[in-house]
């Protein structure tokens, strides 16, 4: 599951530089110094994700525990380009659509709803901590649209989300014990 998340991050990432108009390639890293507080702050909201789905999923989850944060802060891989120099658009990857696809591919491959919940849980609490702009369409539009509004909305969601995954493993393993 964190593969095909962190695939579809370099897929879209590079959609992002190659479909983009010229005058959407704004993107850029923001100060070195600030990044491993960044990377922190994505981290351990992850972790209180899974954290929080564990608790509810029972001791059985707790291996997964650390998908939440790995895939929260993965999602910022989407600045490679600009970290190497490169022209690319604002965060390529911090798209629904991009949301779309891992989940599609995520249900088709490992069929099971809470791994869908897991995933958007991490995506949704990595927009709740970031703030400035992002393309909720990329790539298909590069229209940007600024996150900080949606803030506490992404970070409910999220929680509800990392609870949702927690009650369906919990059913889902009653199921197995059962049968
Ligand atoms: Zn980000």
């Amino acid at each position: 599951m964190v593969l095909i998340y962190a695939l579809v991050v370099l897929v879209f990432t590079l959609l992002g530089v190659l479909l983009s108009p010229l005058a959407a390639q704004v993107g850029g890293t923001r100060p070195d110094e600030t990044i491993p507080a960044h990377v922190a702050e994505l981290g351990l909201f992850g972790l209180l994700l899974g954290i929080m789905f564990v608790a509810i999923a029972g001791r059985s989850a707790l291996p997964l525990v650390v998908a939440t944060p790995i895939m929260t802060a993965l999602l910022d891989a989407d600045h490679l380009p600009a970290y190497l120099g490169y022209a690319q658009p604002i965060r390529p990857a911090h798209s629904l659509i991009f949301l779309v696809v891992v989940l599609a591919i995520v249900a088709t491959t490992i069929k099971a709803l809470d791994m869908d919940l897991i995933v958007m849980s991490a995506f949704l609490g990595h927009l709740a901590i970031d703030s400035g702009q992002f393309a909720p369409f990329s790539p298909v539009n590069f229209s940007y649209f600024q996150l900080d509004p949606f803030n506490i909305s992404f970070g409910v969601c999220a929680l509800l989300c990392a609870l949702a995954a927690g009650l369906v493993w919990r059913s889902r393993m009653a199921q197995g014990a059962g049968t």
